[in-house]
């Protein structure tokens, strides 16, 4: 029930995995952290509560990395198990994903993936999610950015997510519906977060997407914000955060 992502200069585990200890208040059942090394994609995740998740984590995967997402799961679609917990990877294993929602029509959207091959190990909406993200993709060729926006004009429901391919790590997709969204804007670096909290004490200009908007944040690149319905630009506001 909660997100938090990096991407810049820093080290991004330590801000993620702070980021979830404090928005722990929210309420969650599992937690996990996906981050890109430079090299490879790094994933943990487990059932349980954050304190579980960094012990589990600090033995499975190197911490290192630049970039990355952490999610605390709040079970809609799935028990709560290490399995259903978030992040979730597509098939072909580049995109990874987190979400805080629902999407309502996961099932049709999943039997047709189904018919075009698509394996599922969770019980999730959200690898769904991914994976039809990954199919218009594939079937139009159009960048990670344009195939999150039409996907999400295929779902009904609510949902903040952040999703980035491991092929492109200079940038990382967010939107949202009905979920809060935070972007903290830093000097070349980006914050993720359902509030402010994860990041008050790095930078205190923050966007808050509003509902139906969708953001391409890029390393060392200016937040592009659009809405998702009919692709209209929209100048991001920076709101200077009171301390
Ligand atoms: N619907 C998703 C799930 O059950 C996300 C739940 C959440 O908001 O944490 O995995």
């Amino acid at each position: 029930c909660g997100i938090v992502g990096y991407i810049g200069h820093r080290q991004a585990y330590p801000i993620i995995m702070k980021g979830l200890q404090r928005l722990e208040y929210r309420g969650y059942d599992s937690a996990g952290i996906a981050l890109y090394d430079g090299k490879n994609l790094n994933l943990s995740k487990t059932k349980g509560k954050v304190a579980d998740l960094k012990t589990r984590l600090e033995q499975e995967i190197p911490t290192t990395g630049t970039l990355g997402i952490g999610h605390t799961r709040w079970a809609t679609h799935g028990e709560p198990n290490d399995v259903n917990s978030h992040p979730h990877y597509s098939n072909s294993g580049n995109l990874v994903i987190i979400h805080n929602g629902i999407i309502e029509n996961y099932e049709p959207l999943k039997k047709e993936l189904i018919k075009r091959g698509y394996t599922f190990t969770s019980d999730t909406d959200t690898e769904v999610l991914v994976n039809l993200i990954e199919e218009v993709k594939k079937s139009t060729g159009e960048k990670l950015g344009k195939s999150v926006q039409i996907a999400l004009n295929q779902v009904v429901g609510a949902y903040a997510i952040a999703v980035f391919d491991k092929t492109k790590p200079d940038e990382i997709i967010v939107a949202r519906l009905g979920s809060p969204l935070a972007i903290g804007v830093g000097e070349d670096e980006f914050f993720i977060a359902s509030d402010a909290s994860p990041f008050i004490e790095y930078t205190n200009n923050a966007i808050y997407l509003e509902d139906e908007e969708m953001a391409i944040i890029r390393r060392g690149r200016e937040v592009r914000i659009r809405k998702i319905k009919d692709d209209s630009l929209v100048s991001p506001y920076i709101q200077e955060l009171q301390l």
